[in-house]
C-alpha cells in the first residue's frame, strides 16, 4: 500500500513538475513573437490571417485561391490546405522562407479526417468501436503518416453532435450522444497532438465544426440552427468542450448561425464562451469561406463582415481573403482595433512557433521518415482492424453469419466489386484503387474451399441525373449499358447455384459527406428491386449494408437473414467485411445514432425528453404523444448491436441506493456469454433524474466498458458514480446536481436494461 502511495505521489510530482517550466517556455515564445512583431508591418500581420488553397490537387470548397505564390512572397499568406506531398509542401515553404521579407514560415493543413493516405473507416463508424484507445491509436498513425509527409495541422475531429441522418455529414461525427461525442473528442485530440506539439510526428488538432453545425434545420447542409442554451450546454456543446480540455490548438469555426448571429461573427461563441468560459488559448480559423458568406446571411458587406469576424475573435481567415482585402480599411475606419488584429496574428505566430516551424520549417518534410511511414502494411494491418470492430451486426437470424469456408457464396451488389466507394467521404488524400474490395477479400479469408460467384445485379441507383450530382470526384455510381432486369435476372441466376447469398448494397461514399443531404433514407430503388427478387430464391440473404449514415431498413429487417453494417470501411473494407463474415473476427460495434423507421419520425434519439404525454410503448394511444402510422421507437436504438454469442446480463447490485453529496456508490452486474463465441460486448451505464429544475432525459449515458467474455464465460462489471456524473446546466446555465430520486440503467444498448433506483442526497 505504501508502495502504491509513493508511487502516486512521485507520478503527481511528474505531472505538476512541468508548470514552472511551462512557463518559462510560454515566456520564451511570448518574448520571441514579441520581437517578430516589432519588425511586421500592418499588412504582414494582416497577411498572416490568410489561409488559401491553391487548387490544383484537392479543392474541398467551390472557390480555391490565386496567385498563392506571389502573396507568399510578398507576405500575405499565413498558411495553405490541400497541397499534398511533400515536395510540394517543401516548394511553398521554400517560397515563404526564401522569398518573403520576414520568412515566417507557413503552415500547412489537411483534412485529415479518417486516415491520411491510408485511410480508415469513417469516423461514424470509428465510433461504433466504442473504443477509445483504438481510436486514439488511429489519430496516432494518422498524424505520423501525415506529418512525415509536410502537414502539420489537420482539420479533426469534427465533433458536431448529430441527430438527424438526412444530413450527409453525420458520417464525419460520433452520432447522437454527448456524454460518448466527448470521449472520441478526447481520444482524437490525444492521438493527433500527443501532448507536444513540439514532436515531429505530432501536429495541430483542429475541433470543428464550432458549433452545432450538426443541427442543420431539416438536415439540409449549411441550413439555420436554433436551439435554446440549455440544450446546446448539455447535448451539443460538450464534445468541443471535451477537446479544448484536452487542449486542442485549434478551433475551426461553422457555417450556421447560432442566435441569428453566423458563428465565424459570433462574439458570444468564439470569445465570450469559447476564450473566457472555457480559457481556450489557441488559435481560431474560419470554415471554406465562411467569413464571406456572412454576406448571404445578411450580415453587411465583405468589409463588415471581415470585421465583425475578428471582432467577434477569429484569427485566420480560410479562402475567402476577406481579412486581407479589407481589414486595413477598417481600421484607418475605426471598424477594428490594432489590438484585434496583434491578437489573432500573434495566435497564428504562436502556433508555428509550437510546430516548432521556426527552428526548421522542413521538420515535417522527411524524405526517410515518409518512405517508411506512409502507405506502410503496419498502417494497413490497423485499418484492417479498425475497420472490422467498426462494423455492426443488425441482425442475425438462425446464426446465418458467419458463413462457412466451405460451399458457394452468390456474392452480388453494386458494391461487392467496388473500390471507388470504399473510402467514404472526407478521403481527400486516399487513393481509392488501393482498397481492398469486398470479393478480393471473400477470396483471401474464405480460403479455396469457398467457391465465390459474382453478379452485379444492379447499378446504385439508375437515375443518370442523381449520378452526375455524385459523380463529382470521379465516377462513384457507375450506369451499367445492360438494362436493370439483365442485371437482376443474373443475379437471380447465380444466386440459385448458390447456398448463400451475400448482397453487398448502399449508399456510394459521396451521397453522404458535406453538401450530400437526403429527405429519403431509403437503399435507392435500383438496388431493393434486386433485393425483392432475390428473397424469392429462398436461399439464406446476409446483408452487407455500406453507407454513410443510418438508413430505413424497414424491408430489409423484415426479410433478409443477417445485416451486417459496414459504413464505408477504408482501404482494407473488404478483408475487414470477409474477417467478420467468415467468423475471423466476431463483430462487436454498437451504434452511435439511432436507426429511424422512416424520414418522418427524424430526429429520433435516445437521449430525448418524456413530454407531458409520453406513450413509451409504441401502441398507439389518443391524446398520447405519438404518430397514426409510425411507432415512436427507432428501428435499432442507440448503444445497439449484436454478436455472434449471445450475452445474459445479472441483476444490477449497488452499493447502497443513498448517493451523498460527497460519497460514491457502484453499479455492478454479472455479464455472461452464453454463446458458442469468445466474444467482446459494451457494458453501457445509463441514468434518469426523474425530477429536476428542468425536464430531464429519458435516459443519459453515464458510462460504458467493452469486456472480452470466452465462451460460457461470467464477469462482473461494475461502474463507479459519484454526483459529478449527475451533473447538468439548469435553466441559469449553471453546472450542478439535483438531490432527488435516479434511476441507474445497465445493459445492451439503450433500450434494453436492467434498472434500479438510487437517490442523490446533499
Ligand atoms: C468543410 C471543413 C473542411 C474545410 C477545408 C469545408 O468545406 O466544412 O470541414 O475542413 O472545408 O477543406
Amino acid at each position: 500500500m505504501k508502495k502504491i502511495q509513493l508511487l502516486l505521489l512521485a507520478l503527481i510530482m511528474i505531472t505538476t513538475l512541468p508548470v514552472p517550466a511551462q512557463k518559462a517556455a510560454d515566456a520564451k515564445m511570448k518574448s520571441f513573437v514579441d520581437n517578430l512583431m516589432k519588425k511586421m508591418t500592418l499588412d504582414e500581420k494582416i497577411g498572416q490571417l490568410n489561409l488559401l488553397t491553391p487548387g490544383g490537387g484537392i479543392a474541398t470548397g467551390a472557390v480555391v485561391s490565386k496567385d498563392v505564390e506571389g502573396k507568399i512572397k510578398n507576405g500575405q499568406v499565413g498558411g495553405l490546405f490541400g497541397v499534398i506531398g511533400q515536395d510540394k509542401i517543401r516548394q511553398a515553404q521554400d517560397l515563404a522562407v526564401t522569398q518573403s521579407r520576414l520568412k515566417i514560415p507557413l503552415l500547412f493543413g489537411s483534412d485529415v479526417i479518417h486516415g491520411y493516405k491510408t485511410t480508415f473507416p469513417i469516423p461514424l463508424a470509428l465510433s461504433c468501436s466504442w473504443d477509445m484507445a483504438m481510436i486514439e491509436r488511429s489519430a496516432r498513425i494518422a498524424a505520423t503518416e501525415a506529418t512525415a509527409d509536410g502537414l502539420n495541422w489537420a482539420f479533426s475531429p469534427m465533433v458536431d453532435i448529430a441527430r438527424d441522418p438526412r444530413w450527409g455529414r453525420i458520417a464525419e461525427g460520433s452520432g447522437e450522444d454527448p456524454y460518448l461525442g466527448s470521449g472520441v473528442a478526447k481520444a482524437m485530440v490525444k492521438g493527433y497532438q500527443n501532448g507536444d506539439l513540439g514532436k515531429d510526428n505530432t501536429l495541430m488538432a483542429c475541433v470543428k465544426h464550432f458549433a452545432l453545425y450538426g443541427a442543420a434545420e431539416n438536415g439540409r447542409d449549411y441550413n439555420t440552427v436554433d436551439m435554446s442554451r440549455v440544450k446546446m450546454y448539455n447535448d451539443y456543446l460538450p464534445p468541443y468542450k471535451a477537446a479544448v480540455d484536452a487542449g486542442v490548438a485549434s478551433v475551426m469555426t461553422s457555417f450556421n448561425t447560432i442566435d441569428n448571429i453566423p458563428a465565424t461573427g459570433n462574439k458570444w461563441l468564439l470569445t465570450d464562451l469559447l476564450r473566457k468560459q472555457w480559457g481556450f488559448k489557441g488559435l481560431v480559423v474560419s470554415d471554406y469561406t465562411s467569413v464571406n458568406e456572412m454576406i448571404d446571411h445578411g450580415m453587411g458587406d465583405l468589409q463588415t463582415v471581415s470585421a465583425l469576424a475578428l471582432n467577434a475573435g477569429l484569427d485566420m481567415d480560410m479562402v475567402g481573403e476577406g481579412f486581407l482585402t479589407t481589414l486595413k480599411r477598417s481600421l484607418q475606419e475605426g471598424k477594428t482595433t490594432q489590438k484585434n488584429i496583434d491578437d489573432a496574428c500573434r495566435r497564428v505566430l504562436e502556433a508555428k512557433y509550437k510546430l516548432g516551424l521556426f527552428e526548421d520549417p522542413f521538420r515535417y518534410c522527411n524524405k526517410d521518415r515518409a518512405a517508411r511511414e506512409v502507405l506502410s502494411q503496419e498502417k494497413r494491418t490497423a485499418a484492417r482492424e479498425f475497420a472490422s470492430h467498426s462494423f455492426v451486426l443488425l441482425k442475425n437470424d438462425q446464426q446465418t453469419l458467419p458463413l462457412k469456408k466451405t460451399g458457394t457464396i452468390a456474392l452480388i451488389g453494386p458494391l461487392a466489386s467496388d473500390k471507388a466507394n470504399m473510402l467514404g467521404t472526407w478521403a481527400v488524400s486516399g487513393n481509392a484503387d488501393l482498397s481492398i474490395p469486398v470479393i478480393e477479400g471473400i477470396k483471401n479469408v474464405g480460403g479455396s474451399n469457398v467457391k465465390v460467384k459474382y453478379a452485379k445485379g444492379a447499378n446504385i441507383d439508375n437515375d443518370t441525373s442523381f449520378a452526375k450530382k455524385i459523380n463529382v470526384f470521379g465516377t462513384r455510381i457507375d450506369i451499367d449499358n445492360r438494362t436493370p432486369q439483365e442485371m437482376i435476372a443474373e443475379a437471380v441466376d447465380i444466386a440459385n447455384q448458390s447456398d448463400v447469398i451475400v448482397a453487398v448494397i448502399g449508399e456510394a461514399s459521396e451521397m453522404s459527406g458535406e453538401s450530400a443531404s437526403r429527405s429519403w433514407l431509403n437503399i435507392p430503388w435500383s438496388q431493393q428491386n434486386l433485393l425483392r427478387e432475390l428473397k424469392k430464391t429462398g436461399k439464406p440473404l446476409v446483408l452487407v449494408i455500406m453507407a454513410g449514415r443510418p438508413l430505413t431498413l424497414n424491408w430489409e429487417s423484415g426479410n433478409a437473414s443477417s445485416i451486417l453494417y459496414v459504413w464505408h470501411a477504408g482501404h482494407e473494407a473488404g478483408n475487414a467485411i470477409a474477417d467478420v463474415l467468415f467468423g475471423n473476427y466476431n463483430p462487436s460495434g454498437k451504434l452511435t445514432t439511432s436507426f429511424p423507421r422512416n424520414v418522418g419520425q427524424v430526429p429520433v434519439y435516445y437521449n430525448h425528453l418524456n413530454t407531458g404525454r409520453p406513450n413509451p410503448g409504441d401502441k398507439f394511444e389518443k391524446f398520447r404523444s405519438n404518430y397514426l402510422d409510425v411507432e415512436n421507437s427507432p428501428l435499432f436504438p442507440f448503444g445497439y448491436g449484436l454478436s455472434y454469442t449471445s450475452f445474459s446480463y445479472g441483476d444490477i447490485k449497488l452499493s447502497s441506493n443513498n448517493l451523498t453529496a460527497t460519497g460514491n456508490i457502484t453499479a455492478t452486474i454479472t455479464v455472461t456469454n452464453k454463446g458458442g463465441f469468445d466474444g467482446e460486448e459494451v457494458v453501457q451505464l445509463y441514468s434518469r433524474d426523474i425530477a429536476g429544475s428542468i425536464a430531464r432525459p429519458v435516459k443519459e449515458l453515464k458510462g460504458f466498458q467493452k469486456i472480452m467474455l470466452k465462451k460460457g464465460e461470467s464477469k462482473d462489471v461494475s461502474f463507479r458514480l459519484s454526483q459529478t456524473d449527475l451533473k447538468f446546466y439548469n435553466n441559469n446555465l449553471v453546472f450542478a446536481a439535483e438531490p432527488g430520486d435516479f434511476k441507474l440503467f445497465i445493459g445492451s444498448n439503450s433500450r434494453d436494461v436492467k434498472e434500479v433506483n438510487f437517490k442523490l442526497t446533499k
